[in-house]
């Protein structure tokens, strides 16, 4: 991997400020509007709007069209056993106790961000509480990790770890990426350890999307029929956060938080 293509320039930097900086807006007002009796399908359009409000562009929407599966909206809003890419829908409603996860990206002057939330609807089983936590909780901890010179390991080790400490486990068909001048980009940032996954470093101007999915019981995932939604195999209940992140050279700065 050519890590110098990775790193950012100062112009470069400035603009994913300002693309997360109001991204993360956009994910206020739809946490916001977030509770029973809304539909996803509304949330959908609602990150739409606010995204091109902001100046925008909701780089979800038509993902995958050069494959011919165009992604229909900007936002995934994805429920309980639902871990992400869930397709808002007018027919699905928010109940009290669902776990709703939220995730967005933006394209701002050029450079892109994404970031994705979790949020309890209502009061939810002690068991979604502490998922929640200890989701939110594991991507603290791998991005306290992060300076440059520290490794992909550190990185996942300390997620691992906290996923652990509650019995949950990391999804692993699923990782998070460079982000930036394409919402994908090199490297693919696993939230496990496992010596089959190529190590590297962080750089100093690095920027990555890290994304920790984490399932009350197995890891194993399954395609929906809609061939979008992955769900847990076993039915559990899944948790996402999402951040995107300036790599420095003695830590990190998130960028989508305000
Ligand atoms: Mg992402």
């Amino acid at each position: 991997m050519d890590t110098n293509a990775l790193i950012k320039t100062e112009r470069e930097l400035d603009d994913l400020r300002e693309s997360g900086r109001r991204l993360a807006a956009v994910m206020e007002e739809l946490l916001g509007a977030a509770r029973p009796g809304v539909s996803t399908g509304e949330l959908g359009d609602l990150a739409d709007e606010s995204i091109r409000r902001q100046g925008g562009i909701p780089v979800f929407k038509g993902y995958g069209a050069e494959w011919g599966k165009p992604f229909p909206a900007a936002a995934c809003v994805s429920l309980n056993d639902e871990v992400v890419h869930g397709i808002p829908s007018p027919k699905r409603i928010l109940r009290e106790g669902d776990l709703l996860k939220i995730d967005i990206g933006m394209r701002f002057q050029g450079m892109v961000s994404d970031m994705a939330r979790t949020k309890e609807i209502g009061t939810v089983s002690d068991e979604a509480h502490r998922l929640v936590i200890a989701t939110r909780e594991a991507l603290d901890r791998g991005i306290g990790k992060i300076r440059s010179g520290a490794r992909l390991s550190d990185f996942a080790r300390a997620v691992e770890r906290r996923v652990r400490e509650d019995g949950f486990s990391v999804v692993r068909d699923l990782v998070g990426h460079g982000v930036g001048r394409e919402l994908h980009e090199d490297p693919q940032i696993p939230n496990y350890v496992d010596s089959r996954v190529p190590e590297f470093s962080f750089r100093k101007g690095m920027t990555v999307a890290l994304e920790p999915m984490i399932n009350v019981g197995g890891y194993a995932l399954r395609m929906a029929p809609d061939g979008w939604t992955y769900v847990t195999r076993d039915g559990s209940l899944s948790a996402h956060f999402e951040d995107t992140i300036i790599v420095t050279e003695r830590g990190t700065e998130i960028v989508t938080r305000t």
